[in-house]
């Protein structure tokens, strides 16, 4: 199927038909499989055969969500999970030991700062926190002991780059794994792999559900290092249920076109703030305005669909704006059909140190929209009238 384009390749892609010849594929609710024979059963435990032996382990609707994103994100195996975050611990539990070293970005979601400096650390595994965008601390961070690079590009929430080439380059010069949170772009915008990303995991939350309705998560990668992630995840069971693996890859069949109209309405939302009288400052990849337009040109299609800004007032106007706005959604989350609104100094970043939070690039003025997909004049009216109050 490689040969055809991104959008033929997640919505042509579907398991092959049972005997009802049903058109879309159906949902396997069925939590085990059951053997023709004594034989065929030691075989599949074996790994002689392949096979569904337990939806713990694989099950249709998992199997056919994992295989498009392998292939959408130009990688050899995946194994999904029931959230972003069982994704991103399952990359780094999977892989990493006692004693290893991460380098990682100082600009990561909540969550996966957590995992690294709360929950690491008590198996003796370290993280040094670096720039994204500054490829010397990356380079002076690396020890002896380093295992892995872990980054997220672009960044939440100040949408600053990681230079995939140049983490790429590093890591196979010092043999290290480099493994990429691509849930901002999605395989749509950005293939991390295609920059020598030895794994690539996402929150299927987000933008490939698109809707706001399941969580989910994948990581896609080099087919050995998969396997130490499925071994993890077999064992320790942090399964995508079928249902959700359904929704996933029904809703791949839109990505390109969702993501398409998302990156419309960014652009038209960022060309809106870079001018208005009560912003300050405005961040998008693809504004000639961010000091990696070039780079976000090399490594991305489009922008993507988050929006960064800070509203001249600090802390106060921040809030004003939030409690005004009437139409958008006040929500940490992302990636949703309906845009939303979210102060990070006071919500998904409130755990952090003021210094850890200048270092993201978030000051207590700024505001992240994730630009949905309501009619764009609607959505820049709304913050148009919020931005107008105070
Ligand atoms: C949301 C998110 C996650 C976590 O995903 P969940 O599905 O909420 O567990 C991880 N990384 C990034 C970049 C995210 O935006």
């Amino acid at each position: 199927m490689n040969e055809k384009k991104f959008e033929t390749r997640a919505i042509r892609q579907q398991n092959e038909r049972t005997r009802n010849r049903e058109h879309s594929v159906p949902l396997y609710l069925t939590s085990s499989f059951v053997f023709d024979s004594a034989e065929q059963a030691e075989a599949l435990f074996d790994g002689q055969v392949e096979g569904n032996i337990y939806s713990r382990f694989s099950n249709p609707n998992t199997d056919e969500f994992v295989t498009k994103m392998t292939d959408l994100e130009h990688c050899e195996e995946g194994v999904a999970f029931a959230t972003g975050m069982a994704a991103v611990f399952a990359s780094l539990a999977g892989l990493v030991n006692s004693g290893d070293h991460v380098v990682a970005s100082n600009s990561l979601f909540g969550s996966s700062l957590q995992i690294m400096t709360k929950i690491l650390p008590r198996w003796n595994i370290s993280t040094t926190f670096v720039a994204p965008d500054d490829p010397d601390q990356w380079q002076g961070a690396i020890r002896p002991e380093t295992r892995m690079l872990f980054v997220e590009t672009p960044s939440n929430p100040g949408l600053r780059l990681a230079d995939l080439e140049f983490l790429g380059t590093l890591a196979r010069e010092r043999n290290l794994i480099l493994n990429v949170d691509n849930c901002f772009a999605t395989p749509y915008l950005q293939n991390p792999a295609d920059f020598g990303a030895h794994l690539v995991s996402h929150s299927a939350t987000k933008f490939i559900d698109g809707q706001g309705r399941v969580l989910g998560g994948v990581v896609v990668g080099q087919a050995e290092l998969l396997q130490d992630i499925r071994f993890f995840a077999r064992q320790t069971g942090p399964a995508l249920s079928p249902f959700n693996a359904w929704v996933l890859s029904k809703s791949l069949e839109t990505l390109a076109v969702r993501m398409d109209r998302h990156c419309d309405n960014a652009e038209k939302l960022a060309h809106f703030l870079s001018s208005h009288p009560k912003v300050k400052s405005m961040a998008y990849p693809f504004s000639a305005s961010h000091p990696q337009f070039e780079l976000a040109r090399k490594q991305m299609k489009r922008g993507g669909a988050l929006v960064t800004f800070e509203v001249k007032g600090g802390a106060e106007q921040a809030r004003q704006v939030v409690n005004q706005v009437q139409m958008i959604s006040r929500s940490s989350n992302l990636g949703d059909s309906r845009s939303i609104i979210t102060h990070p100094a006071t919500t998904t970043h409130a755990k952090q140190t003021p210094l850890e939070r200048e270092q993201a690039g978030i000051s207590d003025g700024t505001l992240r929209v994730s630009v949905g997909l309501e009619e764009i004049n609607d959505i820049i009216d709304d913050l148009d009238q919020a931005l107008g109050w105070g």
